[in-house]
C-alpha cells in the first residue's frame, strides 16, 4: 500500500485519496466480455498504471476519497472492511484514515456511499473491544433511498446486516435522492446501471470541477470501450453502458478532473478524444 496519500485541489475543495489495498485480477472476472487483445490499441496509456505490464492483469484500487468542502469533512466510500468477501482488506485502514483526516475519524461530518456493494460500505462499521460500532461516530451517513430499497429486495452481497442496518437503527442515516446536494460545491449525480441507485459525485468550486466516478467505471479502459460492462456485477449492463456513453459525452475534452473510485494511482485524469478513441490522460 502507498504511504503517501494523493491529494487534489478543485477550487476551494480539497480531495485526498486514502488507499485500503490495490489488487490485481483478470479483467474478465468483472467484465466477462473482456479479451486481452482489447488492450492493444491502448497499451501506451493503460500500462503500467491500470494494467500490469507483466501479465495484462487489471489493477483494482480500493480507496476512500476524503473531501473537504465549506468546513465539512466528507468520506466517499468506506472500502472493504474486516469481512472476508473475496477482496483483500487492511485491518489498519481506519487508523490510517484517522491519521489522514484533520481531527480524525470523529471529525467526519458526512459519509457517502456511491452504492451498496461490500467494497464501498465495509468500514461503515468496525469492531472495537468486541463491539460493532460506527467507524465515524459523529457523521451522517448518506445512502440513496432507491439503493437501499433495491438492496432490501436483493442483498446478495450481504451488506445490510453488517454495514447498513446498524447505521439506520442508530438514527445516523439519511436516505437521499440520487441528485442530492451535499454542500453547494458537492452534489450527487445519478449514474445508474451498476446498481439502480448508483451515484457519482460532482464537485464544482470557483470555476473548477471534478467527478468521482463510483463504479460507473472500474478501469479507465471503459472510457475507450464504454460497452465493456462489468456485467458480472452490474444489475443492468445496458443501462451502465448508456451511463458511460452519457458521461463521456458530457465530460470528454472538458476541464473536469475525473477521479476513478477503482483507478490505481495516478487515479485522476481527463477524458480525452484522440486518434478515433476516447482515452484517460
Ligand atoms: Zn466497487
Amino acid at each position: 500500500m502507498s504511504t503517501e496519500n494523493l491529494t487534489w485541489t478543485v477550487g476551494h475543495v480539497q480531495i485526498t485519496r486514502v488507499e485500503e489495498v490495490i489488487t490485481y485480477m483478470d479483467a474478465s472476472v468483472l467484465m466477462p466480455s473482456f479479451t486481452p487483445d482489447m488492450l492493444d490499441p491502448h497499451r501506451d496509456w493503460l500500462i503500467p498504471h491500470f494494467f500490469s505490464e507483466r501479465n495484462d492483469k487489471m489493477a483494482l484500487s480500493i480507496h476512500s476519497f476524503v473531501v473537504q468542502s465549506q468546513g465539512r469533512t466528507i468520506v466517499i466510500d468506506t472500502c472493504v472492511g474486516g469481512q472476508d468477501k473475496g477482496l483483500p482488506s487492511d485491518p489498519n485502514f481506519p487508523d490510517r484514515l484517522d491519521a489522514a483526516i484533520e481531527g480524525g475519524l470523529g471529525a467526519v461530518d458526512i459519509v457517502l456511499c456511491t452504492h451498496l456493494h461490500f467494497d464501498h460500505v465495509g468500514w461503515n462499521m468496525r469492531t472495537v473491544n468486541g463491539q460493532r460500532v460506527p467507524t465515524f461516530p459523529n457523521a451522517r451517513y448518506l445512502f440513496a433511498k432507491v439503493e437501499v430499497d433495491h438492496t432490501r429486495t436483493d442483498d446478495h452481497m450481504r451488506v445490510l446486516g453488517p454495514s447498513i442496518d446498524p447505521i439506520i437503527d442508530a438514527g445516523m442515516a439519511d436516505l437521499v435522492e440520487t441528485n442530492h446536494t451535499v454542500t453547494s460545491e458537492v452534489c450527487l449525480l445519478p449514474t445508474p446501471g451498476h446498481t439502480p441507485g448508483h451515484v457519482s459525485v460532482l464537485i464544482e468550486s470557483d470555476g473548477e470541477s471534478a467527478l468521482i466516478t463510483g463504479d460507473m467505471t472500474h478501469t479507465p479502459l471503459q472510457f475507450a470501450l464504454p460497452d465493456l460492462a462489468a456485467s458480472a456485477f452490474d444489475t443492468d449492463s445496458d443501462q451502465s453502458t448508456q451511463t458511460r456513453i452519457d458521461i463521456i459525452e458530457r465530460f470528454a475534452d472538458s476541464d473536469t478532473l475525473v477521479l476513478g473510485t477503482h483507478f490505481a494511482p495516478p487515479t485522476a485524469g481527463h477524458v480525452k478524444r484522440s486518434g478515433g478513441y476516447v482515452r484517460f490522460a
